[in-house]
């Protein structure tokens, strides 16, 4: 039953009308009974006073005679009046007549001169007076209810009343249940269900219930409808654009397998999050045993310039740009060295997304190119640029203070021209490659050998602090370029070297005033005759060393 409340609509509505027109019809019920209780009591007061009035003459002359007989029939005549239960016809305190409903008063008793009852306030009284003086009272009349047989009559009449009024409330209320039923809530429940059952995907509508096309009901399943349609309206977009998303989502990762750049995702710890194929064939790590956990790849690869990559980072997350730097990798063995351009830019929540690109080619070439600018192309050693980027190198490293001493050995041939005048430039500049020979044979291949026009040519023997080597270099130079240089089979020539040397500390030095001082010494050493060195040391002490 409660259940049936709770989920229908139809008990629900019938049981609220029904109680609400029981209540109703209860209070009216009510009310009524009172009313017609009271309404009763009075009609019969009404009727009793009328039967007073019926009797009146003939109870004046029965008291003008004092015929008790004539006033006993006249009581037994007003008792006939069911509203009445006792009748007392009396002069002063003289009884005329009795009648009651009881038997033991039933008899009138004129000689009895007992004092009349007390009236009470239901009791009916009235002064009877002389036939022959209207102003001679003879008598009373008193007359008590039949307070049973009025409250009998009253309550049948209420109760008819009443029970007429729950009949009227109870078909009202049914009729108000039926109307509601048949008009509201069985064509709402009929929509309901049918809603329950509905599928809009397959173009299923609403129908309208015949007779409430004009109706609120009508309107009801008509915006009904219209939400449905604009719900398939944008399930249908909806699909459109889900299928669209996922074609271009496709697309982009057919891209994203297929490109031949890496792409990949890290965080602002440089921990890598995603990458494609490419990614791991530029930094060779296509083999999936070597693939394992590759958060940390990136910092691994760029060993020694995660400071460079930490600091795009930063740049890339902080100032919202996009960031691009070289990076070099060495894989496996030591001559694998590549080149990977890495272009970061910041995605979304502190994610960034990169691409890398093998630029190895490009910087071999960048490099080769740098390496042509600064060599000397008949003797494969550094050409003037080539000196003068390395000994601003050098300026830059010793004012940071992060340098050793060098030495700086300039040197020029002796009786080169003689050799080109006599045998030609072309047998000149074989001359020359075998001075550079004997020069880059000499040195340690951390020293720097360039030809900076000429027969002019300079060493820096870097990192070195001893004079004595740097004088046996000078002396291993000029003892092998004074040897027989042999052209062809029975012709030689022989050249020698004049080599100035000067020295500069661990500390900040002037490239000029230490190129000016080893040119000074070189020129001393022509002067002085050739195929010499001379060392502008430290202390001042020049010294010059002949080598025979
Ligand atoms: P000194 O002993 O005083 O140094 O005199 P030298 O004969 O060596 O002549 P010097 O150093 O004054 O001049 C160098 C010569 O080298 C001058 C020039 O003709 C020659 N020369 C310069 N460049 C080249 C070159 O590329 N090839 C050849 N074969 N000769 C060159
Ligand atoms: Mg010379």
């Amino acid at each position: 039953m409660f259940r049936l409340l709770r989920t229908s609509i139809v008990y629900r509505s019938a049981f609220i009308v029904l109680g609400i027109a029981l209540l109703v019809g209860s209070f009216f019920a009510l009310f009524s009974y009172q009313f017609s209780a009271q309404s009763e009591q009075e009609q019969a007061n009404q009727r009793m006073k009328g039967s007073l009035s019926t009797v009146e003459s003939t109870a004046s002359i029965a008291c003008f005679l004092l015929d008790q007989n004539l006033a006993s029939e006249l009581a037994r005549g007003l008792l006939k009046n069911g509203d009445i239960s006792r009748v007392l016809i009396f002069s002063d305190d003289k009884i005329l007549a009795e009648a009651s409903r009881q038997p033991a008063q039933n008899q009138a008793n004129a000689s009895l001169t007992i004092l009349p009852d007390i009236k009470t306030p239901n009791q009916l009284e009235q002064e009877i007076f002389s036939p022959f003086n209207a102003k001679e009272k003879v008598c009373n009349i008193r007359l008590d209810p039949n307070m049973d047989f009025i409250r009998e009559q009253s309550s049948s009449k209420a109760r008819f009343i009443v029970y007429l009024l729950l009949v009227q409330a109870l078909v009202m209320a049914s009729a108000v249940v039926y109307v509601v039923l048949t008009m509201i809530t069985r064509p709402i429940k009929n929509i309901s269900d049918r809603l329950h059952t509905l599928s809009p995907e397959s173009g299923d509508k609403l129908s309208l219930p015949d007779g409430n096309e004009k109706d609120e009901i009508g309107q009801l399943v008509r915006d009904v409808n219209m939400l449905i349609a604009n719900l398939l309206k944008t399930l249908n977009e909806e699909r459109s654009l889900r299928i669209r998303h996922s074609i271009g989502e496709k697309k982009f990762q057919t891209i994203f397998e297929n490109a031949e750049t890496g792409i990949f995702q890290l965080n602002f710890s440089a921990e890598l999050l995603s990458y494609n194929p490419a990614f791991l064939r530029m930094f060779n790590l296509t083999d999936a045993h070597q693939r394992g956990n590759l958060s940390h790849v990136l910092t691994l690869m760029l060993e020694g310039q995660e400071l460079r990559l930490h600091l795009m980072i930063d740049a890339a997350i902080n100032e919202s740009k996009v960031m691009s730097d070289d990076f070099y990798i060495q894989l496996g063995s030591s001559s694998q060295k590549k080149w990977i351009n890495l272009v970061i830019s910041p995605a979304e929540d502190g994610i960034l997304q990169g691409l890398a690109n093998d630029i190895t080619e490009r910087k071999l070439k960048e490099e080769n190119a740098n390496q042509l600018a600064v060599t000397d192309h008949l003797t494969g050693v550094n050409n003037r640029l080539g000196f003068e980027k390395e000994i601003a190198r050098l300026s830059t490293e010793h004012a940071n203070a992060h340098a050793q001493g060098f030495f700086l050995l300039m040197i020029d041939l002796d009786k080169f021209k003689q050799v080109n005048d006599t045998h030609g430039h072309t047998i000149g500049d074989q001359v020359l490659c075998h001075f550079a020979h004997i020069v880059t044979s000499t040195v340690r291949k951390s020293d720097f050998v360039a030809r900076l026009g000429g027969d002019e040519f300079i060493i820096l023997l870097q990192n070195l602090t001893q004079q004595s080597k740097a004088e046996e270099i000078a002396q291993k130079i000029i003892h092998q370029t004074s040897q027989d240089i042999v052209i062809t089979d029975g012709v030689s020539v022989q050249i020698g070297a004049s080599i100035g040397i000067s020295y500069t500390g661990p500390h900040a030095f002037d490239p000029n005033d230490l190129l000016r001082r080893a040119d000074t010494a070189m020129y001393d050493v022509k002067r002085s005759g050739r195929n010499a060195y001379r060392v502008v040391s430290l202390d001042g002490i020049d010294t010059t060393r002949h080598i025979i």
